[in-house]
């Protein structure tokens, strides 16, 4: 029996097993699919994690997570590299059930298996991320300091995303497959009012180019057949988040606790969910800011209320 099962070895996993062991739980593993580190380590620079800012060349996401297993495993967290299925409670304990088939039961969970920012799927898209195509403005806006950067959606995400970089770079170009939005209305007129904000309306981008340097520009096409031709170095795409939830559903279609309209889990301020010692954290919670430091916050929070919470309900 596991005193804690964390589902996801991202910053928010690893912090979770970093306190919940240090602060004295004894039988915690991490089930990660892949090697720890989670989404981050996916990203090519890195400036706004505190304390570890290099400016040339800039930290790779992957040099700042090397550390971190080492130091949680020092402290007794355990990696079991599997996917994790499903996540159920029968009574008071957990079955974690594995890609393998195999079920293992524990006092307490901790969900941390982050979200996956939708691609649109145009030609270039996947060759370009990283080099161009970015999904995080607070991440990569900067980067594009003075020179012009498009958007692509029409929601509050790519809106409120738009306004931001506005504030960076020295032109915004927001795309959009309609002429109507999503997102609020107050935003939409903040963006229209915005000078150096510029909307393509009835459009889709049809193809990202570009060198091994990076994104050169966009082939765009608008509903009317007219093409155009958009050089930008940079592209933001946000056309919708898919949460990791899937480890919550359960037979008959339900999550195992409480999530809103888009699937993001429900918790307090303590990272708890409508599920008595289940817990959650980082980028699958309601309200997320998608940030490194604010995962690790998270873990940091939930793996000291599981630590309190086995306390609670279980004798030694
Ligand atoms: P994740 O990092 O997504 O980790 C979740 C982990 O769970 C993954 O490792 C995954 O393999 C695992 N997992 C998922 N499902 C299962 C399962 N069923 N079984 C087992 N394991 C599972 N943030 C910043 O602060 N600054 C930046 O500059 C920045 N740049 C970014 C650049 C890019 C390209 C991307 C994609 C993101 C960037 N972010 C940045 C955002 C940041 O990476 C995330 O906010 C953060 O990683 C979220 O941490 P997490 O632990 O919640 O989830
Ligand atoms: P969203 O509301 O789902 O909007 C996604 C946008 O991307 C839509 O405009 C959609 O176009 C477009 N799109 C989808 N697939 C596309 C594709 N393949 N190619 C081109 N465009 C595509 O996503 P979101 O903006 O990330 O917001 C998610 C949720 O969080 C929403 O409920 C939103 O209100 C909420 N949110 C709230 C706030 C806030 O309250 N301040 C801030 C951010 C997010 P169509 O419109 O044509 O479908």
């Amino acid at each position: 029996m596991l005193d804690l099962a964390i589902i996801g070895g991202g910053p928010a996993g690893l912090t979770a097993g970093l306190y919940a062991t240090r602060g004295g739980l004894k039988n915690v593993v991490m089930f990660e699919m892949g090697m720890p580190g989670g989404q981050i380590t996916q990203s090519s620079e890195i400036e706004n994690y505190p304390g570890v800012f290099r400016e040339e060349p800039p930290l790779t996401g992957m040099e700042l997570m090397e550390p971190w297993p080492k130091q949680c495993m020092h402290f007794g967290l355990k990696h079991e590299m599997s996917e994790v299925k499903q996540v159920s409670k029968e009574g008071n304990i957990f079955k974690i059930t594995l890609a393998n088939g195999e079920i293992k039961e524990a006092k307490s969970v901790i969900v941390c298996t982050g979200s996956t920012p939708k691609r649109a799927g145009f030609k270039g898209e996947d060759e370009f991320f990283g080099k161009g195509v970015s999904t995080c403005a607070t991440c990569d806006g900067f980067f594009y300091k003075g020179q012009e950067v498009a958007v692509l959606g029409g929601g509050d995400t790519a809106l409120e995303e738009a306004l931001y970089l506005a504030n960076i770079a020295k032109k915004v170009y927001i795309i959009h497959r309609r002429d109507s939005f999503r997102a609020a209305p107050p935003t939409v007129e903040r963006a229209k009012k915005k000078e150096n904000i510029e909307f393509i309306l009835n459009a889709t981008i049809k193809e990202a180019y570009g060198s091994v340097m990076g994104l050169e520009g966009l082939i765009i096409e608008k509903n009317d057949g007219e093409i155009i031709d958009l050089k930008v170095p940079g592209v933001f795409v946000f056309v919708g988040n898919n949460v990791n939830n899937g480890v919550l559903k359960q037979a008959d279609g339900s999550f195992l606790c409480d999530v809103n309209e888009n699937g993001e889990v429900i918790v307090n301020l303590k990272m708890h969910t409508s599920t008595p010692g289940l817990f959650a954290a980082g980028d699958i919670r309601i309200d997320a800011p998608k940030q490194v430091v604010c995962a690790a916050g998270d873990g940091a929070i939930a793996g000291m209320q599981a630590l309190d919470y086995v306390g609670e309900h279980f004798d030694d």
